[in-house]
């Protein structure tokens, strides 16, 4: 049993429905008291506004989330063995799954979706990046740096805790070598035949977008004999794809000078630096534009633009934007061309985002067929019952 003397949260009269369906957040407007004197990210016994045991969590009065739930179980007790057996977990959830047999890095811990709210662990060859991003997390981490050590065995743990979010659990950015070997400046790792280089001190995330793995091999089957532009194109992923799969040239546009520079080391790794890949920096909005007025044409496009939306109050603004670039990668395709296009705000949602893009076709005056529809990686899993789990969505689609 748990210690007696765990503080506890109550919640409000009719507050528990959301806990009792088995999402993992509890906002301080479903508290009604604090029973104890919990410190940032202490563990807590949330109790329903009848005196019913809800489940354990751990507290963090500096954030609206005040509690995520780590377990339902009233007889559990969230000690380092508890830690140990939902990390080996995650971790043994990734073995052998048929989406990761052909790369050596992925995500191990995807936060509340492995039941490790506010963790990611994220695999690059023999070296982990770990990323705290919540008080909860915070406290426990050099345990969690222990046990990962002991059930990975990799040469190093890195920590990439420098993302926004951690500012509103009233955290700084941390970041750097936790344990072992601090890892190369570019790791080199492969996926789906393609080799990469990460960099996980600088590079975006922990150092790569793994849960587009799929959706890059997906577009790639598009690519033979096509000409391809990929806007937002990071470190190269979807490109370089496209020419392993015969594609005729690629244009690679980005605003960051880091990520395009590690994409043409990328390329010249894969033996792809050839005349047919144009590396431009840029703002992607502008530059489409320039493109349209100078009557240039692809046959693939690809739209993977950064999160433009990170809460449901800024959805509307984010699918303007979504709708901006979309209607005018349109006009650059050619005829019967492909548009592979994504957004990763999970406030705007699967639904939302087919209505912008039917949207765009329509301003383009172009017809649109909707082929597929894509999602996030394998290591990336979906609790239906955390919706906020499923951000990433895709579609591949004919344009005429
Ligand atoms: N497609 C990539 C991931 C893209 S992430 C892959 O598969 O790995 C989004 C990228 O958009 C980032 O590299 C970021 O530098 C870039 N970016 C953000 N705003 C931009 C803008 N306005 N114009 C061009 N690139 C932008």
């Amino acid at each position: 049993m748990s210690d007696p003397a765990t503080p506890t949260v109550r919640l409000k009269k009719g507050r528990e429905k959301s806990v009792a369906r088995r999402h993992p957040w509890i906002f301080s407007g479903a508290v009604s008291r604090i029973e104890g004197e919990p410190g940032p990210g202490d563990v807590v016994r949330v109790m329903s506004g009848d005196g019913a045991f809800l489940a354990w969590g751990y507290f963090n009065r500096e954030s609206q989330l005040q509690v995520r739930v780590l377990d339902r179980d009233p007889s559990s007790v969230i000690d380092d063995g508890w830690w140990r057996r939902r990390l080996d977990l995650a971790i043994q959830r990734r073995a052998g799954l048929p989406g990761l047999e052909a790369t050596n890095m992925c995500r191990l811990v995807h936060a509340e979706a492995d039941g490790l709210p506010g963790l990611i662990v994220d695999r690059y060859g023999d070296f982990l990046v770990v990323q705290s991003l919540t008080a909860g997390i915070e406290r426990v981490k050099p345990l969690l740096g222990e046990l990962l050590g002991e059930l990975c065995k990799p040469r190093g743990i890195y920590e990439r805790s420098d993302s926004d979010g951690r500012r509103m659990e009233g955290l700084s950015p941390a970041a750097g070598p936790v344990a072992g070997e601090t890892p190369p400046k570019t790791i080199k790792a492969h996926e789906g035949g393609v080799k990469f280089v990460v960099d996980v001190e600088s590079g975006h995330k922990t150092g790569f977008y793994l849960d587009q793995r799929d959706n890059r091999r997906a577009v790639a089957r598009y690519a033979t004999g096509r000409s391809v532009l990929d806007l937002f194109s990071y470190s190269g992923g979807f490109g370089l794809y496209a020419l392993a799969a015969g594609a005729r040239s690629a244009t690679m546009v980005d605003s960051s000078a880091g990520a395009l520079a590690l994409a043409r080391q990328n390329a010249e790794l894969n033996g792809l630096a050839t005349g047919d890949i144009e590396f431009v920096e840029g703002n992607a909005f502008d530059l489409v534009r320039s493109y349209r007025d100078a009557a240039k044409h692809y046959d693939l496009i690809i739209v993977d633009p950064p999160r433009f939306a990170q809460t449901r109050a800024q959805a509307s603004k984010a699918e303007r934007a979504y709708k901006d670039i979309n209607l005018v990668a349109m006009k650059l395709l050619s005829p019967g061309g492909i548009l592979a296009t994504f957004s990763c705000s999970g406030a705007v949602g699967a639904e939302n985002f087919s209505r912008v893009i039917a949207w765009s076709s329509l301003d383009a005056g172009r017809d649109l067929q909707i082929i597929e529809r894509l999602s996030q990686g394998c290591d990336h899993p979906v609790n239906p019952l955390f919706p906020e789990s499923q951000y990433l969505t895709g579609l591949i689609c004919r344009v005429s």
